[in-house]
């Protein structure tokens, strides 16, 4: 990144290589097996802030992108790329591209989803091919609104991928790796052949992410052998919460100390 980002692109920054993300080993071989070998659907879980999104938003464009790298991350350029980059800004009820990508794709809101936008998507999927992806943002919802009988048919009946995201509720462990989604039905379960959890980054990882981001985003750590650690205990080494310290830092003289991690409140992020 050349250009020096503001603290609102930090706070809500994508990885453009697979090579940013931390953690999330699994969900990253997931996705390199789905761009190397093809399409199946995949389901997502995981709570809040640990990459869920950023993981999935990543394998979407790597998976459009047609300029796609050796290393399978997306070219970030192309007018696919570009339209995915502004697309996921105003994810609202249906986004749909068809752009010099060689696959079409939807995106599917599904906590504000109306049921008539659904029935479009589901005429819309129906005609294409395994060349769609269709991704249902926290997908558990259509079960706790009521309206998933429409989403499964049409899963059932289409030849296209499909790529879902669900929140987890955290259960006993701090490894990130739970399995209650509240709402998420059995038969929409059954639909992912491939199902995996997001696990958060063990320390050395995360502390070598928080120096590359800190370096690549221009933000000076002061007492690096504090701040670091106090950041990584405070966050529970999930990478969405320290990219919000991260976004306050930058906002502040683009300076992090271990007096900032301790004043940030995590709870009212949360
Ligand atoms: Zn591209």
């Amino acid at each position: 990144m050349k250009r020096l980002l503001t603290p609102r692109e930090i706070q809500r920054w994508y990885p453009e290589r697979w090579s940013e993300i931390a953690g999330n080993s699994r969900l990253v071989k997931a996705w390199h097996d789905f761009l190397q070998y093809g399409g199946t659907n995949m389901l997502f879980t995981g709570p809040s802030r640990t990459g869920k999104t950023r993981t999935i938003a990543l394998g979407i464009m790597a998976a459009m992108c047609p300029h796609r790298s050796a290393k399978k991350d997306p070219c970030g350029v192309c007018s696919t790329c570009q339209q995915l980059m502004n697309g996921r800004e105003s994810l609202n009820g249906i986004f749909a591209i068809l752009a010099e990508s060689k696959c079409s794709y939807f995106a599917v809101d599904c906590e504000t989803v109306s049921v008539d936008e659904l029935k479009v998507v589901t005429r819309d999927v129906r005609m294409e091919s395994a060349t769609t992806l269709v991704y249902l943002d926290e997908v558990a919802a259509l079960g706790r609104r009521g309206i998933d009988t429409l989403m499964l048919k049409a899963i059932d009946e289409t030849p296209a991928i499909w790529i879902a995201s669900a929140i987890a509720v955290r259960k006993g462990n701090a490894k990130g790796n739970v399995k209650r989604i509240p709402g998420l039905s059995d038969p929409m379960l059954a639909r992912f052949a491939v199902k995996e959890g997001t696990a958060l980054p063990l320390e050395p990882e995360l502390t070598a992410w928080i120096k590359e981001r800190c370096k690549a985003w221009e933000i000076a750590i002061e007492k690096e052998e504090q701040t670091i650690p106090l950041l990584i205990k405070r966050s529970r080494h999930r990478v969405g919460m320290v990219i919000l310290v991260l976004a306050v830092a930058a906002s502040r003289g683009r300076r992090l100390g271990p007096d900032d991690v301790a004043g940030f409140d995590f709870q009212a992020a949360d």
